[in-house]
């Protein structure tokens, strides 16, 4: 934890949820890590103690960082490749789903044909078992007519 402020005209860089104040002495600005707030330090120019503010609704927030890309990407020409490589995946799927589309077509039409062969293998079950049918009839016949006939 560095509780040493940092002098605003330094490269230092401000982070996040610091706080900024002017040493009440030299009047230079400082920047300090939230957990310094309250506490009694030397300035950052002029070594004098100053107490670091409390942050208030009065008191200037620190800048808060500008939003960055996802995934860390910086680097326009990264984000490029990221969103080809997402391009690419969702053109496989893409080809995938039309393959699947395809091998469903394939089957719903075997599937129609097997249902248009087994209409007709039926309609012919269908007229055999009518010939059989028509076939006992005639025999029954004959067979009442060689009783009716035969002499008790
Ligand atoms: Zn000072």
């Amino acid at each position: 934890m560095n509780e040493q402020p940092t002098h605003l005209n330094g490269a230092a860089e401000i982070r996040e949820g610091d706080i900024l104040f002017d040493c009440p002495h030299c009047g230079k600005s400082m920047a300090i890590e939230a957990a310094g707030a309250g506490l009694m330090v030397p300035c950052a120019d002029c070594g004098r103690q100053v107490q670091v503010p409390i942050p208030d609704a009065s008191t200037p927030a620190a800048p808060v960082a500008a939003p960055r890309p996802f995934n860390g990407a910086e680097d326009p020409q990264v984000l490029i490749e990221q969103l080809d490589a997402a391009l690419a995946m969702a053109n496989q799927q893409n080809d995938r789903l039309i393959a699947e589309k395809e091998a469903l077509q394939e089957r719903r039409a075997f599937l129609e044909h097997l249902r248009v062969t087994n209409a007709t293998r039926l309609e012919q079950a269908a007229r055999e078992l009518e010939s059989i049918q028509d076939a006992l009839d005639r025999t029954m016949a004959l067979l009442a007519e060689i009783r009716t006939e035969k002499p008790v």
